[in-house]
């Protein structure tokens, strides 16, 4: 199986590494000369352009950063240099919109195409566990099962084209929305006087249980791997969450969902992100809720008087 990957940063280099490492013919290429150092020291066979990449290739993967580079990709050369009924597979995170245009164009061109992409983050990717939400045909999907298998723990058919990029987009857009609750959650506890590891010890066993709790915990302590205790090293950086709730409030908009806190939360983040917090994990979010719940309540705060005695 001859695979071109083209878009070998963070998420491409590894899972590019991990199709070598399964024995695969992998041509990889990127526009930034140091991505292509990094994969021809990661062992990952390196083309002078895009077009050579994918000239005699079975299956093209991309993970390119936006919808934008995806569909640029495609129109600018991508399907005209490869051989006919080729199986485009585009692993980035974009629009549902963009998604299934960019297959409308692979199929226009003669070839097979489908959305896959991915969760996990930059440690899946590197140890091969990502879990792949994939939008394709029937056919395609078990075309391209195998070799998702290689770079995935976990590889779901979600239906047909786009329906990868939906499943991607409603899934974080619960995990945007429920960090920002479990944050404020331990804020109010704090404020009233309770342990963070009081909070944890019932909510995580009550009907609080959540990813963002039990795993990803915004404090401190309770979880000992989760970003929180190394200063909010990501982790899920701000900036993709931002991101990829921008592509849910895109979806919202476009669906005419009635939705509240998906839109909030999009806001939220986006605001997290410019002002310091977009290479940060995204559960730092609750550092801005504290600092924004700073001060001394008076006493004539309600608040005051609700808070736990001794
Ligand atoms: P990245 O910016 O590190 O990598 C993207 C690469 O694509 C860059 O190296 C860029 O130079 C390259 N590129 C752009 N246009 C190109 C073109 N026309 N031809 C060749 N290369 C091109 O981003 P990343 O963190 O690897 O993320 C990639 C995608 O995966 C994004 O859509 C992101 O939302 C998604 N994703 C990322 C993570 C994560 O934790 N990093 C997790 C899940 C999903």
């Amino acid at each position: 199986m001859t695979i071109a990957f083209l878009g070998l940063g963070n998420m491409g280099g590894p899972m590019a590494a991990n199709l070598v490492a399964a024995g695969h013919d992998v041509r990889g290429f990127d526009v930034v000369p140091a991505a292509l150092e990094h994969a021809r020291q990661r062992g990952i066979a390196v083309a002078p352009d895009a077009a050579s990449t994918v000239a005699d290739a079975d299956v093209v993967i991309t993970m390119f950063p936006s919808g934008a580079h995806v569909l640029d990709a495609y129109r600018d050369g991508l399907l005209a240099a490869a051989q006919p009924g080729t199986l485009f597979i585009d692993c980035s995170t974009i629009d549902v919109a963009d998604a299934i245009a960019a297959r409308e164009l692979a199929v226009t061109a003669g070839h097979h195409g489908m959305d896959a992409p991915v969760s996990g983050g930059t440690v899946g990717a590197e140890a091969g566990t990502l879990t792949f939400m994939v939008g394709a045909d029937a056919d395609d999907f078990a075309s391209a099962q195998p070799i998702l298998e290689v770079m995935g723990g976990r590889v779901v058919h979600c239906g047909g084209s786009g329906a990868g990029q939906a499943a991607k987009i409603c899934n974080n857009m619960i995990l945007g929305i429920s960090m920002i609750a479990v944050s404020e959650a331990f804020v109010l506890g704090e404020k009233l006087g309770l342990t963070n590891q009081a909070l944890f010890d019932v909510a995580s066993a009550a009907s609080g249980q959540c990813w963002a709790l039990t795993t990803n915990c915004p404090v401190p302590g309770p979880v000992p791997t989760s970003p929180a205790n190394r200063d909010y090293q990501p982790g899920f950086a701000g900036a993709l969450m931002a991101k990829d709730l921008g592509l849910a409030l895109n979806a919202l908009e476009q669906t005419g969902t009635a939705a509240e806190l998906g839109p909030l939360a999009a806001r939220i983040y986006q605001r997290f992100a410019d002002e310091g917090g977009a290479g940060r994990d995204f559960s730092g979010i609750i550092t801005v809720i504290r600092e924004n719940s700073a001060g001394t309540p008076s006493d004539d705060n309600p608040a005051e008087s609700a808070k736990v005695s001794g």
